[in-house]
């Protein structure tokens, strides 16, 4: 799933060209991708765009006549391309734009289930759709994300990825972020020292940027993922192998030797306000009164 850097790295790709000439012809939209049908497709066509915007992991393309926004969420597997003049495109995109002089704005899906998704909204259509968004993850800052923590007892890596919480980090951004704080994707967010808030302030910044500079060279997962999806692979800071578990419906990864103190995650499974740290700390609490 794109996450803020990938989606960030593709709104400056796509800002210049979408705005270089009207849109000629909006669609064809795939029935599944297309989630708005009023206002229609056709009347984005005679217009054009002022841009892309970004907010959370969505694009935001608005007309620059101010009356209307393009929504884009790519969910899991959408594919966003402007293709010059004369490229070959997809037979059939879930959605495309196209504009005077030939330039195409085409979004694809691989795989039989169509998530991705585009509205066609007023702006404040648009804005209603975003409200529910917490803050932006880039730029955060220690004093906000220690007022969002506070007084939550959720696991850190199940709340960075929560985006009414904050927007803009998935589930792979989560593993790096927290690797790089040093911190357990299981501790609990409100129990964080405000040294540790700052810690975890200062990576969610420089893990998003990092991303940011290397999806903006065109970078793959391979180049751009230290922890996420590297099960066995030694640790860039340590050299521990980079363990897995499972929580909830989604996999973590993580060094067990910098981030949960030599100790491995077991699976949680879900009962209320414990994870893996009360459960280490009542059995030393047990272990002592013995
Ligand atoms: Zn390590």
């Amino acid at each position: 799933m794109p996450e803020l850097p990938e989606v960030e790295a593709l709104r400056r790709a796509l800002d210049e060209p979408v705005r270089a000439f009207p849109v000629e012809k909006a669609g064809p939209a795939h029935v599944a991708t297309l989630k708005t049908f009023d206002p229609p497709l056709s009347t984005l066509e005679g217009r054009r765009l002022a841009g892309v915007e970004r907010r959370g992991k969505r694009l935001l393309l608005p007309a620059e006549d101010g009356e209307l926004v393009l929504l884009v969420h790519l969910m899991s597997a959408g594919r966003l391309r402007y293709l010059r003049s004369g490229e070959a495109g997809p037979k059939k995109p879930a959605f495309r734009l196209l504009f005077e002089a030939g330039g195409q704005l085409v979004l694809t899906e691989g795989g039989p289930k169509k998530r991705a998704g585009v509205w066609l909204l007023t702006p404040e259509a648009a804005e209603a759709e975003l409200a529910h968004l917490g803050p932006e993850a880039l730029g955060l800052g220690a004093e906000q994300l220690a007022e969002i923590l506070a007084g939550q007892p959720r696991r850190l890596h199940s709340l960075l990825r929560d985006q009414r919480v904050i927007a803009g980090i998935g589930r792979a951004w989560a593993n790096e972020i927290l690797h790089t704080a040093k911190l357990s994707p299981f501790a609990p967010a409100q129990g964080l020292a405000p040294g540790q808030v700052r810690t975890l302030a200062d990576a969610i910044d420089s893990e998003l940027e990092r991303g940011l500079e290397l999806r903006e060279r065109g970078a793959k997962d391979a180049q751009v993922y230290r922890v996420h999806d590297r099960l066995g692979e030694p640790c860039h800071v340590c050299g521990t192998p980079i363990a897995r578990v499972a929580f909830e419906e989604h996999t973590i990864y993580y060094c067990p030797e910098c981030q949960t103190g030599g100790r491995r995650l077991t699976p949680y499974w879900g009962f209320k306000g414990r994870g893996w740290e009360d459960v280490a700390m009542a059995s030393r609490r047990k272990t002592r009164r013995r």
